[in-house]
């Protein structure tokens, strides 16, 4: 016998969205010209309008950032600094509920996520650096570590707070001030973030927070008052973003794609795996640098993974975002699916195999079923492009080298997973492995106190940890970012 789910739904009544947002700068408010729609991709209902910044808008967010560095910020000790981060994090935990609505509404992931992992992780990330703020000399950092100034950031939509909190927190527990700019599908909780300034009373200008699309990120990139950049988003916009800087003295770190193998030994505990390998690439839609989106199976036991991936799948439940019970939201955008759907044709074309549980899609809204393709070999565009969507792409290896050796063709190199009961396999594979962060028998565990980038394509330098707070240092000691 089995039950059938009520709905649950998270009600949306704890926030307010305006019907207009201008930019914030120097602690207000500013209007802005021209506005876009930012719509609830679950339903396509319009939820508000966003400022499209123009360079005159990024010109007055950096003046104030330069005031607020030359005035106030760089002359408040660490431990001041501190003060405000904790309070920040504090504000944030308080108003964890709103945040957690407003971001599943504007991004489409599912209330469970934001709520248990999104929101909590970034007051984590805010309460870490808060406490690293008055140790930054006794840090192995160089001596008296020195900020760069104004920091400029780029963040995608993916993970619109959690990648606010990553670029916002360390920046300003190192004392850098701040110009960021959130993606054009999700800045709606990046707006929120900046009353959490107000009510923190951060001095004005230490953070700003321009809206707007590529041509607001490109005037951010190259302003002459910024001299660190942080950008997380597609390769191809950090490639572009890397041509930029290359003449300047700008130092940036570059936080790209991913094509994560998740590499499933003979001696793995199935059922464990079986959960990981779901964790790994339908976490989050499949919107995840970091996803493990090449499952690459040992060929004796591929049989029996795919067959229980199979029955675990027919158990996601895809629907609304906001219902408690949801665990696969709707992607992010109508482009992006336009996407996910061209790279899944393609893999059918190329001779995969495709595989969806049956379930009901709304015909409002952007959604697609959780998907693997069998069959799939190395030369196959599915094995080698971000899809960056609920799609897996299945792989087989005879020889535990002919699985590094799968795993490491990639231009990418962000992210890793190892299925194995035997340390020593799990630290032999790891060694191998050229990726920037790599799980053993668990997959997706982010935490504030590790460091997080890539190796090739995968980007420049690391965020997190004492590794990225060395990224806004002039004299930080990190290897890999420019
Ligand atoms: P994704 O693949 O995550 O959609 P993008 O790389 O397209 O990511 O976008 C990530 C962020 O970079 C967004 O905030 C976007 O507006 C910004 N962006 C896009 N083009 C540029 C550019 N030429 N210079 C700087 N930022 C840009």
């Amino acid at each position: 016998m089995t039950f059938e789910y009520a709905p649950a739904p998270e009600s949306r009544a704890i926030v307010n969205i305006k019907l207009k947002y201008g930019h914030f700068i120097n602690g207000s408010f500013v209007a802005g010209k021209k506005h876009f729609p930012t719509l609830n991709p679950a339903t396509e209902e319009v939820l508000s309008h966003i400022a499209l910044g123009a360079t005159s808008d990024v010109d007055k967010a950096v003046a104030a950032a330069q005031k607020a560095y030359t005035k106030t910020w760089s002359k408040l000790s660490g431990k001041e600094r501190g003060k405000y981060l904790y309070r920040i994090a504090r504000i944030l935990q308080e108003r964890a509920r709103e945040f957690a609505v407003l971001e599943t509404l504007d991004n489409g992931k599912p209330i469970r996520e934001t709520r248990d992992i999104d929101i909590p992780l970034v007051a984590a990330h805010f309460f870490y650096h808060a406490g690293w703020a008055d140790k930054l000399d006794y840090a192995g950092l160089g001596h008296s570590p020195k900020a760069y100034g104004v920091a400029g950031q780029i963040i995608p939509w993916n993970f619109p707070l959690l990648m606010l909190a990553w670029k916002v927190a360390p920046a300003l527990a190192t004392g850098n001030t701040v110009v960021l700019k959130p993606a054009e599908t999700t800045s709606l909780t990046a707006l929120l973030f900046a009353e959490v300034c107000q009510q923190a009373e951060l001095p004005d200008g230490v953070v700003n927070i321009v809206t707007g699309d590529g041509s607001t990120g490109a005037a951010i990139v190259n302003h002459p008052g910024i001299h660190k950049i942080a950008f997380t988003g597609s390769t191809e916009v950090g490639k572009k973003i890397a041509r930029a800087i290359a003449s300047t003295d700008k130092k940036a770190t570059l936080e790209l794609g991913g094509k994560g193998a998740n590499i499933v030994f003979d001696d793995a505990p199935i059922d464990e795996t079986v959960e990981g390998i779901v964790n790994g690439i339908f976490f989050n839609q499949g919107h995840v640098c970091c996803a493990g989106s090449r499952l690459i199976l040992q060929e004796s036991i591929a049989d029996e993974v795919i067959e229980k991936l199979k029955v675990r799948m027919s158990k996601i439940r895809v629907g609304d975002p906001l219902d408690k019970n949801t665990d696969l939201g709707a992607i992010n955008s109508k482009e992006q699916l336009v996407k996910i759907k061209e790279l899944s044709a393609i893999g059918d074309a190329e001779g995969a195999e495709r595989w969806s549980p049956q379930c009901h899609l709304s015909s409002k809204g952007f959604w697609f079923a959780p998907t693997i393709f069998t069959g799939v070999t190395q030369a196959h565009r599915i094995a080698q492009e971000e899809i960056f969507g609920p799609v897996l792409s299945i792989l087989t290896f005879r020889t535990p080298q002919e699985a590094i050796d799968k795993a490491n063709n990639t231009p990418f190199g962000l992210s890793a997973g190892i299925w194995s009961e035997k340390g020593s396999r799990i630290f032999w594979a790891s060694q191998q492995l050229k990726a920037g962060v790599i799980w053993a028998n668990t997959f997706n565990k982010f935490d504030p106190a590790s460091p997080f980038g890539g190796y090739k394509e995968s980007g420049w330098g690391r965020e997190g940890g004492k590794h990225g707070l060395s990224a806004y240092l002039k004299n930080g000691k990190e290897t890999g970012a420019k």
